[in-house]
This record gives structure tokens, sequence and C-alpha cells, in this order.
């Protein structure tokens, strides 16, 4: 008798449980009452032990076994063997380590925040010593491949399978590149005026204009919804429901319009994962996705390529620009004062900056392979934490050319280094390269998108990525589906490519 069914109606029950957690974690960042915070972390607290004791449990174990000495189809035997990666990975790590990471890592990220305010790195710095032990720890529990590095075992957390110095070939050559681009451009180019991007925006009128664009991308409304927070995410919580945050400045309209065009990317990608479909069982039985590696995102790259192609590929596109000017006209009445044209050149400009969640298409991933760099050195030894701030500002001139003022606008600006996040960051720089390097495919496939865009028609898109990206759940890792679906392993040209040629232009070059 075939355990398959049970196995996935276990992970589903996993599932189920983990939305539940989503639905609370959404509830604080957007309409919980000041007062719910203590009852709420218990409820948190209560739902992940919960979790913890059912992603280890020896009869998730015990199920998965028997199922892999089963006569499986290749879907099939995709979801035993990620549910055997999730199970192997629960399994490696102590309880008493899980906790101190938690506990230690509270505390740090509150000293940070101190720490951040008062622009004290040695106020941080024993606790960004503890969390990188307890990193390296953590890492020496999961283990790494043959010829690798500890830094591989915390990034496959985040990027399942990649590793650093795959990462580092890519990254190399598109840092050199990306810091000529920008040299180019802010030297010999004229840059455009951000008058367009500060006229006043009222908050409604912002809200409407993000509906609109939602609507016509394809954000399914029926199945989710917008809401608004202070630290803008996404949440797929599970089949027919899927929420999107955003936050709105009155002076610059674009950071509401892009981030939730952001987050809608990360949204539609969970809309089009098949949480609320069936697959064939080995008994030819139809067996609910949901809960099972089948309906679950790849990678945070893959995740973030989503995000960042709707966001800058669609919405910093002059096509896009084209459709929606009038609309963003009708809605910020100063806007008409300004050129189509005008608008467009002004939501690209390139001007090196200190903060990362603030730098533009760019600079951004320039501020991400600093970051690689550093936190590697960090958990490799080579970089001691005491010498973080100087290693910072050294490589931010040569990077990004600007001298770092204070360690607010430095080393200290990041929330991920105190929860101990190390291995995350270089998924956003890896999200943009996959985006571009599917962008580069779509096009090819896709003639006159952009004529279809022009006219605030996004189906053709949104559909090329439900069928080659989304359908597929983890039955593919982030490397194998790019080659799939490209032809090609992932490489910084088709991002350079793009980049280049869209902001060589935008600057009169
Ligand atoms: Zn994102």
């Amino acid at each position: 008798m075939s355990k398959y069914a049970d196995l996935c109606a276990y992970g589903r029950k996993g599932a189920t449980l983990g939305s539940i957690g989503a639905l609370l974690g959404w509830d604080q960042e957007t309409y919980m009452p000041r007062g719910g915070g203590e009852a709420r972390a218990e409820q948190m607290a209560l739902l992940a032990g919960m979790m913890h004791e059912r992603k280890t449990a020896k009869e998730f174990g015990d199920l998965i076994s028997a199922c892999e000495g089963e006569s499986l189809s290749d879907e099939q035997a995709a979801c035993v063997r990620e549910f055997r990666r999730d199970y192997d990975k629960a399994t490696k790590l102590p309880q008493s380590l899980v906790e101190e990471l938690a506990r230690t890592g509270s505390k740090a990220q509150d000293v940070w925040k101190d720490a951040r305010k008062a622009n004290d790195f040695a106020m941080f710095q024993p606790w960004l010593e503890k969390m990188v032990d307890l990193s390296r720890q953590k890492a020496d529990c999961y283990g790494f491949g043959e010829g690798g590095e500890v830094y591989d075992a915390l990034l496959d957390e985040y990027e399942p399978n990649a590793t650093a110095r795959e990462v580092e070939a890519v990254f190399t050559p598109l840092g050199e590149k990306l810091s000529a681009l920008v040299k180019e451009l802010t030297e010999n180019g004229t840059a455009p005026d951000d008058a367009p991007t500060t006229v006043h925006a009222p908050e409604d009128r912002q809200h409407a204009l993000g509906m609109h664009v939602l609507k016509a991308i394809g954000f399914d409304l029926n199945t989710g919804r917008l809401d608004v927070t202070t630290h803008p995410f996404c949440s797929g919580f599970g089949p027919g429901d899927t929420r999107l945050t955003t936050r709105y400045d009155e002076k610059f309209f674009p950071g509401a319009l892009y981030g939730t065009m952001h987050e809608a990317g990360h949204g539609m990608y969970e809309q089009g994962l098949p949480k609320s479909k069936t697959h064939e069982g080995p008994a030819g039985d139809a067996i609910a996705t949901f809960g099972t590696p089948l309906a679950d995102s790849i990678s945070l790259g893959i995740h973030e390529s989503q995000s960042r192609m709707w966001e800058n590929m669609v919405g910093r596109s002059r096509a896009f620009w084209s459709w929606i000017y009038k609309e963003a006209c009708d809605q910020f009445a100063e806007l008409g004062k300004f050129s189509e044209d005008e608008v467009y050149r002004a939501v690209n400009i390139v001007r090196p900056s200190f903060i990362r969640v603030e730098a533009d298409e760019g600079t951004y991933n320039l501020h991400v392979m600093l970051r690689f760099g550093i936190e590697r050195a960090m958990i490799s030894g080579d970089l001691s934490v005491a010498d973080l701030p100087g290693a910072w500002n050294e490589r931010f001139k040569q990077m990004l050319g600007l001298d770092v003022p204070d360690h607010a606008n430095g080393c200290l600006q990041d929330v991920h280094w105190s929860f101990g996040l190390f291995g995350y960051f270089p998924t956003y720089t890896l999200g943009n390269l996959y985006a571009a390097q599917l962008w580069k495919t779509i096009n090819g496939q896709l003639p006159g998108l952009e004529d279809d865009f022009a006219k605030g028609d996004f189906g053709r898109l949104l559909a090329w990525l439900n069928e080659n990206v989304h359908t597929h759940g983890r039955r593919y890792g982030a490397g194998e589906l790019c080659e799939k679906v490209t032809g090609a392993t992932l490489s910084a040209e088709p991002l350079l490519e793009y980049l280049g040629g869209k902001l060589r232009p935008v600057y009169g070059l």
C-alpha cells in the first residue's frame, strides 16, 4: 500500500499550521492593536513549537523513507526528494541551538535598534560576534559539499544548493561592469530631473492608482488583498488567499507604486503555485497539492526574480508609462506639468546613495555584493567583527565612490545580521539576475510585449510566468529551472545588457 497520500496529507497539516502563523503575522503588521502584542507572541511561540515538532517527527521521517522505496513518477519523486530535504535540514539542528539562536537573535535585534539610533557600533559588536558564532555552529550542523565552505551551509537555507563560489563567479564580473556603468552614467550622461517623483500625491489617490495597476497586471483580488503596513511584505497563506502590503509617502509616489508592484510580483507567484490543484498519486488517485513541495516556491532568489521583474522590467519601462501616464495624472494633478517621457526618466534615475533599500536599479546590486563579500569573510573568519566598520567603509568607497559618514548609514543599516540571517543578502541580486535572464527569453518568445504593456495588457507575460515558472513549485531547483527555461546557466550578461540598454538612453548616451 503506497504511503504517498499519507505523506502529502502529513505535509498539508503542517502547511495549514504554517498558514495560521502567517495570518497571525500579517494581522500583527496591519491591524492588531498595540495591546495585543504579548498574547500574540504567545500564540506565535506555541505554533512555532508545534510546527517544529511536526517537521522533525519520526512519523514524518518514516513516511518519507517508505515512499523512497516506492516506484513513483518523476513528479511524485521530486515531491518526496524535497520532503526529504526539509526533514533532513530540520532534524540536523539540535533543539538547544534553535532556541539559543532565537533567544540571542531577538536580544541582538533590540540592541541593533539602539545601536543604529545611537550610531554606536561598539554597542552592537559583542552581539554580532555571538550571532556569527551561533551561525557557524548552525552551519557545522548542516554541513556543506566537498570543496565548499562554511558559508555554503547558510546560503543553502535561502537558495538551495547554491554555493558561495558559484555566486562569486557571477557577482565578480557583474560588480566590475556595474561600477563602470554607474560611473559612465553619472560622469558622462545627463541626469534626469527628479521633480516628477516629488509631486504631491494624496494617500487615497495613491491607493486608487495602486489598485488600478494590480487589476491590470493580473493580481487576482478575489484571492488576495492590499493593506497598509510600515515594512511592506507579501504573504501567501494558502489556497485562495494571498496578502500584499504597502506604505504611502505623499511626497514620493514611486515608493508605493513600485513597492506595490514588487509585492504583487511575489503575490502573483504565490497565486500561480498549484495550491488549489491536485496531482496524481501512485494509485492514480487525485491528491491535494497544497502542503507538498510541488505547491511551494523554489528559493528566495526565484521569488525575488518575480517581484523585481514586475517592479522594474515592467513598471519602470517606457511602455508602462505610455499606458499609466494618463491615469497617474488624473490622480496626481501636478504630474501633468511633466511629459510622459520626463516621468519615465525620473523613475529611472541612478544616484549612488548610502541606504540599500532606497537604492535605484543601477546601484542596488553593488550594495548587495558588498554585503555578500563581507558576511562571507566574517563567517570564514577572514574578517573579524571588530574590523567590520573599516572594511565596510573601504569597500563602499571602492564600489560606490562615496565616503560613509556614519555607521547608521553604513554597516548598521540592515536588520539581517542581528537575526543571524547570514546567506540571505545574495538572494536579492540572484533575483535580479534570474529576472533579467528570464526577461531576455520571454522577449524572444513573446514578440511585441511592449505594445501589450502600452495598452495596459499584461496577460501574455503573466501566462508565460505561470506556465514556465510558477506551476512547477519546487519540482526543479533554481539553477535547473533557469537552464531548462532559458537554455543557459545563470550569468551576469542579461542583467548588464538590460540595465545598459535602458539606462544609457535615459541618460542621453
Ligand atoms: Zn522582494
